[in-house]
């Protein structure tokens, strides 16, 4: 047997299971990890055997996104975890060899973009990956502006002179995602995780039938592979999306509800002769519209709307979609809905010379100087791409010997652009838990150290989602009353710096 597939805590000693953590201090002294997995070996002789230790871990991580990868990194770089010689597994459905190979084309740029807060930044330089980022193709901002569709008030924010640093950071998803991989590669020599992707977890149980087991695990959970594997572990992470089958596993309902609402996406080729630098988003009654910069030429458009017309946006021809999305950033609601009226199936006007006429009619007629986002000239082919849209939380985060991060646990509307950002402070957090965990000598399944992670991240993710929820909520009716009272707080929001310092720390990653 290969010393690599040897559990690294489990020490297997006339039939009975001791548990290193027990001696870990004095093994810490004591004994290298490659004099520890020679004891195994002695220890081990039958075949049977061999194969289950193999198949032993101490954390299974189910999916290999974002969120999943990030904690096998992060997991990867700790001498705390590596120097206790955890086993690890991540175990992901797709095929990645897409990611890893990820060669990005200059003047193109992906559809799946990600604003990273500077925590998660920070997060990211402090486990190795931010190193491994594609630097020219990523565009920190410190300037935000978001206005009302109907009242035209707004709230600028602007990080320019404070001192503080970009608001955030807008990259590829598959920028972040190749980083994380080729990371993780490169702590391949120094830790013991194992990275299965074109595998799917089929089947999660007790396997408390069990009978040829040599020693107890029936409280572990068993993870049933498409390859024929079946792996115990002591810990089992679901980093598995909206739909995670550890959480089914694991009996944890999940609330919440789906907006009536899709997301579009799409690359844009916007005007190359203004600096792109700033954040855009208009709250348009159906949904927000969203521009952000990518670089000077590019912007990244996420525009949630009604399903009705998230289709119809999807399909329209490129030439009148580009004066479509000016029009939504930059004309009157009663103009755009004229464009709405003419989404039809017949005959529809010229997108362009209506955009043009009614543009230039209301810079004539208005006293109104606001500054919009750079005109869009193009889109990307085949960039356009629509997804529905939920609020989820589960019910719980753990259970003993499991829990949940990113989407697995929480689902937010993208509006804020923290999904991924709340993810990845699930991550650092139980990060942090673990190797407490390991260093108090505790067994990391143990549902009293998971509370410690529980109890920071579900206060954290739920204040978020609520804020968020009733931000859609309240920009999304055309009610007079309501669009006034909300004009109202804009305004008094944007002459107000203390509390716009605030919102903007939140939004940061400041929890
Ligand atoms: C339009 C849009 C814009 C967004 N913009 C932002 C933004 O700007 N900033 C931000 O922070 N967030 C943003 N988000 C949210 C962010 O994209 C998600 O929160 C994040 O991608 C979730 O990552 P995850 O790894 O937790 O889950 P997922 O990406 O869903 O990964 C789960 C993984 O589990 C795997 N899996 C599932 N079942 C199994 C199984 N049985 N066996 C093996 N593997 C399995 C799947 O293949 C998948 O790879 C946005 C979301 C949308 C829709």
């Amino acid at each position: 047997m290969s010393l690599k597939y040897l559990p690294n805590r489990i020490l297997f000693q006339n039939n009975k299971l001791f548990n290193i953590n027990l001696f870990s201090s004095i093994f810490r002294q004591q004994y290298h990890k490659i004099n520890i997995r020679k004891r195994y070996l002695a220890t081990v002789s039958s075949s049977t055997s061999s194969d289950l230790l193999e198949n032993i871990y101490d954390i299974v991580i189910v999916g290999g996104g974002i969120s999943g990868s990030a904690l096998a990194c992060a997991l990867a770089s700790s001498s705390k975890i590596t120097g206790s010689q955890k086993r690890v597994a991540i175990i992901e459905s797709s095929d990645t060899s897409n990611i890893k190979g990820w060669k990005p084309i200059k003047g193109e740029f992906s559809n799946r973009v990600s604003s990273l807060t500077p925590r998660s930044v920070e997060f990211f330089k402090g486990i190795g990956v931010w190193q491994n980022i594609e630097e020219e193709r990523i565009k920190p901002f410190k300037d935000m502006q978001v206005w009302d569709g109907i009242s035209d008030a707004r709230i600028k924010f602007n990080n320019e002179n404070t001192g503080i640093g970009p608001l955030a950071w807008i990259l590829e998803n598959y920028n972040i995602h190749h980083a994380i991989l080729r990371t993780l590669d490169q702590y391949k020599e120094d830790s013991d995780v194992d990275f299965l992707d074109n595998t799917k977890v089929q089947k999660i149980s007790f396997d408390k039938e069990n009978k040829d087991e040599p020693f107890d695990l029936s409280d572990w959970p068993c993870v049933e592979l498409s390859n024929g594997k079946k792996l115990k572990t002591r810990l089992l992470v679901g980093a598995d999306g909206i739909n995670s089958p550890v959480r089914s596993f694991a009996n944890i309902d999940s609330l919440g509800w789906d907006y009536n609402s899709h997301a579009v996406v799409a690359t844009l080729h916007v005007d190359s002769n203004v600096e792109n630098k700033t954040a855009w988003q208009r709250f348009l009654p159906t949904g927000p519209i969203a521009m952000l910069p990518l670089q000077n030429g590019y912007s990244s458009m996420v525009w949630s709307t009604t399903p009705n017309l998230a289709n119809k946006i999807r399909s329209m021809s490129s030439n009148d979609f580009v004066h479509l999305v000016n029009a939504a950033f930059q004309l009157r609601m009663a103009d755009l809905e004229y464009f709405y009226s003419q989404l039809g199936d017949g005959e529809s006007v010229d997108f362009q010379n209506e955009f043009e006429w009614r543009k230039d009619v209301q810079s004539k007629n208005s006293n109104y100087k606001e500054e919009f986002p750079p005109i869009v000239l193009g889109v990307q082919e085949k960039t356009r791409a629509g997804f529905p849209l939920r609020m989820r939380n589960a019910e719980s985060y753990i259970k003993e010997r499991i829990v949940l991060v990113g989407d697995a646990a929480h689902t937010i509307h993208p509006l804020a652009g923290q999904g991924l950002n709340q993810g990845l402070a699930d991550v650092q957090c139980l990060l942090k838990v673990i190797e407490q965990g390991i260093i108090n000598g505790q067994d990391i399944g143990d549902i009293n150290l998971l509370r410690e992670y529980s109890s920071e991240r579900y206060f954290a993710n739920i204040m978020m989602l609520g804020v968020v929820d009733k931000l859609h909520k309240l920009f999304g009716t055309s009610l007079t009353p309501i669009v006034l009272a909300r004009s109202f707080g804009l305004k008094v929001l944007d002459n107000f710096d203390p509390i716009k310092a605030e919102i903007m720390k939140f939004a940061m990653g400041a929890e």
